[in-house]
């Protein structure tokens, strides 16, 4: 067991993400303390009811009141309302940080939101499930997964030690840890997770409106690879029209892009040049076979859940 890193943690929005945190962190060794504000009450219930915080709350400036490290785990539109509540309650030099899937935004209504005398190191672990809620997390989720820390320009060595205390903190968790321009995330994010499901619920739309396959076909037929995008369209709604409200550029970018490829497909079948096809389809495997040759792979073995998400 790793020493204590933080002795006092606080959770803004103990979902899936909040609540991993908290198990992972508990497992680690690494928190002292662990308060959580979170706005649903029935969420709340769940969390008292699972053990795994010393205090539970609606308040966020309760919650962060003497903590060492902040972590908000709240939809990405909700990161400025969740910042503002919390900033009259937060200590200074406390370390501000949250786990939004779009960065720049983020970084800068965290930023506008807390006084000056706190550390705010924007993240992102590329970790997560199609689940929401507390009951639906778990300690092992960021093992041998990204975190991707966006933060500011600023070179003192005040904060360059929050920096490394934080990275520490998310190593003893099993994350890899590597620091990104906001921007740069949110383009690279775009077209590894964001275009990908806004794809999947397309996907899933069309194949619910066809008019002339019924839906108990789809259903019974979703073995040719339609199951795992309805998998990837089960996914948070809300979660995710804040992500393509917040970083719709990159998303439109990527989309441009996808659009023409899809028309060279398109022209590629319908002129039976299946040279093309072919070559195509066999770069492709190459990406994949990278993939899992890195273990980031969907497939977990250890932990029987998909943990490719985001
Ligand atoms: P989740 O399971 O739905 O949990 C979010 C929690 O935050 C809910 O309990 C929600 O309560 C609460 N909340 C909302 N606004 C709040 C506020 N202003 N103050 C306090 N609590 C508030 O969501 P999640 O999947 O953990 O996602 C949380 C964040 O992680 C998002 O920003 C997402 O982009 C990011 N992320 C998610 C994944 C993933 O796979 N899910 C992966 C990486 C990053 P209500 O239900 O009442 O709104």
């Amino acid at each position: 067991m790793s020493p204590v890193i933080y002795p006092r943690l606080a959770v803004i929005g103990c979902g899936l993400i909040g609540s991993s945190i908290i198990r992972a962190a508990r497992e680690a060794g690494v928190v002292g303390q662990v308060v959580v504000a979170d706005t649903s009450a029935i969420y709340r219930e769940q969390i008292v009811a699972l053990g795994f915080a010393d205090h539970v709350t609606g308040d966020a400036a309760e919650a962060v009141a003497d903590a060492d490290l902040v972590v908000l785990a709240v939809p990405v539109m909700s990161m400025a309302s969740a910042a503002a509540a919390a900033a009259p309650g937060l200590k200074p030099g406390a370390t501000v940080t949250d786990v939004g899937s779009v960065k720049g935004h983020v970084a800068e209504a965290l930023t506008e939101a807390c006084p000056d005398n706190v550390f705010v190191i924007p993240g992102h672990p590329i970790a997560g499930t199609e689940r929401s809620g507390p009951e639906a997390g778990f300690a092992e989720l960021f093992e041998n997964r990204w975190n991707i820390l966006t933060p500011s320009d600023r070179d003192d060595a005040p904060y360059r030690e929050a920096i490394q205390r934080l990275t520490t903190f998310w190593s003893a968790l099993g994350a890899h840890v590597e620091e990104m321009d906001a921007r740069h995330h949110d383009l690279v994010l775009a077209i590894t997770s964001h275009l990908p499901h806004l794809i999947a619920y397309n996907i899933v739309g069309t194949a619910a409106d066809l008019e002339n396959v019924t839906e108990a076909e789809v259903m019974k037929y979703s073995a040719g690879g339609f199951r795992d995008f309805t998998r990837i369209a089960a996914s948070d709604p809300t979660m995710w029209r804040d992500v393509f409200l917040t970083n719709k550029d990159a998303v439109l970018e990527v989309l441009a892009r996808f659009s023409e490829d899809l028309q060279a497909l398109s022209r590629a079948i319908r002129w039976g040049e299946g040279d093309k096809l072919f070559e195509l389809f066999t770069r492709t495997r190459e990406i994949r076979r990278g993939i899992v040759a890195m273990g980031q792979e969907s497939a977990e073995p250890n932990f029987g859940r998909d943990r490719d998400k985001h």
